[in-house]
């Protein structure tokens, strides 16, 4: 075991953490966390710390941590066979076993997964499908992808573009020009304070319409969105919003990417955010809840629609020029079989589904009445407390008050609770493991109600 001081300062002088403020970092000017262990919903680091981590690390250890049945799987599986590869019709019992049983679990008219590792390389892949897929149908300006402004679809140079969120284009000379973005289904932030749910929605599919016709409808070939919006804000759409942006993609022969990486397996206590807003996507991206965060895996699930191309086009042109050595890997498809099992056998849905509501209605309780509290939504057990400087007016702070930042520290010093301040706002987001029981719903509620009032009494 290495002496912890030495560990600390190894960490500074040697590991390029991401998302991170790097010369504070690597100055010491911001505290490291070292973490040693994790069970149910609480992790450990090394100075005894216990925590309860009512983000899921980032939303992702669904089933919580220190479930032995999925390390065990993973242990058997490198022990049998720790690697092969997936290209030219290769396999093994684990990674076709649990294409199977996500098949099972998708919408009826969806066909075949690709596996990748990370979220943004099955964005990557999607984008790349879906330009594959318009080439062969010989539209080859049908290539723009639209986005919307908050969406958050990862970090690459594609899926980087698609995110709409400044913070991971500035300085990168992103977003690339293949992307546009449309508004955001974020009803708290409309422009015009006067208008209703319905006329946003109404808003919201116009623009789409009209920012269509601006690029030219044979130009625009695919949209992308979350379910929920996640890293934007996490907010949930207004009613009828999806039935609304869907009309206008159909009418205008656009693909719909739904990028279910925090939202499939269960977040929104339905098994996909699709079926719970009733989106029929033509691909589907899947990640984080797939295994847990177990071990690295994602996919790309795509519909009868697409598949039938992909294949008229291999037919014609050979073997899909697209992969990754790690495509299924053994190691991370066997720990997504076991994720899926316990899923299952623990009713990890159904509990997201009946505790996430519970915990939402209790934020809404304890929260509502304290005076910089503008805004709380949530679906399933995923929920955001959004801050203003005045209710009545929705004015919001000086970001560079970093309100949201203060709350997130406030809650982590004061209860040892670990929420997170989403990157553009000031906005507290939660989202634990879909294990988590009323008790320590109540905890995490009790910690946000002390945070917010020490921030607010300080303001
Ligand atoms: N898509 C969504 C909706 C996400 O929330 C994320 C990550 O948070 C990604 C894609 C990117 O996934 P990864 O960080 O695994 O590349």
């Amino acid at each position: 075991m290495l002496q912890n001081d030495q560990l600390a300062e190894w960490d500074r002088e040697n590991f390029f953490h991401p998302s991170t403020p790097l010369g504070q970092f690597a100055r010491g000017e911001l505290s490291n966390r070292i973490v040693t262990g994790g069970k149910g919903v609480y992790i450990e680091d090394r100075e005894g710390n216990k925590l309860l981590d009512a983000f899921a690390g980032l939303y992702c250890v669904n089933i919580g941590y220190g479930r032995t049945e999925v390390a065990d799987a993973i242990a058997e599986q490198a022990k049998e066979l720790a690697y092969y590869h997936a290209y030219v019709g290769h396999g093994t019992e684990a990674s076709i076993t649990l294409a199977k049983m996500i098949l099972d679990r998708a919408p009826d008219h969806m066909s075949k997964v690709y596996f990748g590792l990370s979220g943004s390389d099955a964005n990557e892949t999607n984008i790349k499908l879906v330009w594959y897929y318009n080439n062969v149908l010989d539209r080859p300006k049908k290539k723009k992808i639209i986005s919307r402004w908050r969406g958050y679809h990862g970090s690459g140079l594609m899926t980087g573009s698609l995110t709409g969120l400044e913070l991971f284009h500035n300085k990168f000379d992103l977003p690339l020009d293949q992307v546009v973005h449309t508004d955001a289904p974020y009803y708290f932030r409309r422009d015009d304070l006067s208008l209703s749910e319905a006329d946003f929605v109404k808003q919201c599919a116009d623009n789409l319409d009209a920012l269509i016709q601006k690029e030219g409808p044979d130009t625009v070939a695919a949209f992308i969105g979350e379910p929920v919006l996640g890293t934007g804000g996490i907010v949930p759409p207004p009613a009828g919003y999806w039935e609304a942006i869907q009309a206008v993609l159909n009418k205008y022969d656009i693909l719909l990417i739904a990028d279910e990486v925090v939202t499939g397996f269960g977040r929104l206590g339905s098994m996909f955010g699709s079926e719970h807003y009733g989106i029929k996507p033509d691909i589907i991206t899947i990640a984080k809840g797939l295994t847990s965060a177990y071990a690295p895996l994602s996919g790309s699930i795509v519909s009868d629609k697409v598949w039938k191309v992909l294949e008229a086009g291999t037919d014609k042109l050979g073997a899909i020029g697209h992969g990754w050595t790690y495509s299924a890997h053994p190691i991370s498809a066997a720990a997504g079989v076991a994720n899926l099992k316990l899923i299952d056998e623990l009713n990890i849905v159904s509990n997201a589904k009946e505790t996430g509501a519970y915990f939402n209605q209790s934020l809404k309780d304890a929260l509502s009445d304290i005076s910089i509290v503008g805004d709380i939504r949530g679906e399933g057990i995923m929920a955001a407390v959004e801050f203003v400087k005045d209710k009545d007016s929705r004015t919001f702070f000086d970001p560079a008050d970093k309100v949201g930042y203060q709350v997130a520290g406030a809650l982590l010093e004061r209860s040892k609770v670990i929420g997170r301040a989403m990157p553009q706002g000031d906005i507290l987001g939660f989202a634990p493991p879909l294990c988590l029981t009323r008790e320590e719903s109540d905890t995490i509620v009790a910690a946000a109600k002390d945070a917010i009032e020490s921030v607010a009494a300080k303001l």
